[in-house]
């Protein structure tokens, strides 16, 4: 048996992870789920942006028109949405709760204004922020990613340093790791979300 396929986390509240886009929240959240794809789910969202190369519709994103997305957000299908940096992205209740029934933990990532309304919903889970260890190093990340293009990237950066500044405030996010050396950020995150619980303040 594999040790790690059966561990669970003690605190069983969705986990939210947010960050600048280019930070490795994607990476970071494809290593929990290959790890542990028994005790979490990754939600994957709904978006009207254009896939870029590699992503698969229903993988990577539910990848949706402006007019399903705002059929969508009329219906209150959405937990939350948000346009970012011209495109919109949403949370679907169904896909959420299909994870829950499983009995597993979700996993879901987005960005600050996301966030604030899931807080404002009422909504229990876990905030948890990915920082840089500094804007230049996030440039060059969104750069090598190049299939943004320059304005594309401009707006992302404008909007990191929003974010970055957001999360700074109290009660933000319940914890913030720095990522600098992905393997060591990977450890933290994941013992973090296995062994910590903070669950009672919640309840
Ligand atoms: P990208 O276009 O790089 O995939 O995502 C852009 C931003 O949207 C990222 O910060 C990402 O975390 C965020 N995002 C992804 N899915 C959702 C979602 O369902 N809701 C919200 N509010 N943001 C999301």
């Amino acid at each position: 048996v594999d040790l790690e396929d059966t561990m669970f986390p003690k605190d069983k509240r969705p986990i939210i992870i947010a960050g600048p886009s280019g930070v490795g929240k994607s990476v970071l959240i494809k290593m929990l789920m290959e790890k542990h794809p028994k005790a979490l789910e990754r939600k994957v969202s709904h978006t009207t942006r254009t896939p870029r190369e590699g992503e698969v519709d229903g993988q990577h994103y539910h990848f949706i028109t402006k007019e399903t997305h705002s059929m969508m957000r009329d219906g209150d299908e959405l937990l939350e949405y948000n346009n970012y940096n011209g495109n919109d992205y949403g949370t679907s209740r169904k896909v959420v709760k299909d994870i829950t029934a499983k009995g597993k933990v979700p996993v879901m990532e987005m960005e600050h204004h996301g966030i604030q309304q899931t807080r404002d919903n009422g909504f229990t889970a876990r905030f948890i922020f990915i920082a840089p260890p500094s804007m230049s190093g996030l440039e060059t990340r969104l750069r090598k990613r190049s299939s943004d293009s320059d304005e594309e990237i401009q707006g992302r950066l404008k909007i990191a340093q929003d974010e970055i500044d957001q999360s700074k405030l109290e009660g933000s996010y319940d914890t913030t790791f720095v990522n600098d050396q992905l393997e060591e950020t990977y450890k933290q995150l994941e013992t973090y979300i296995f062994e910590h619980d903070d669950s009672a303040k919640d309840a």
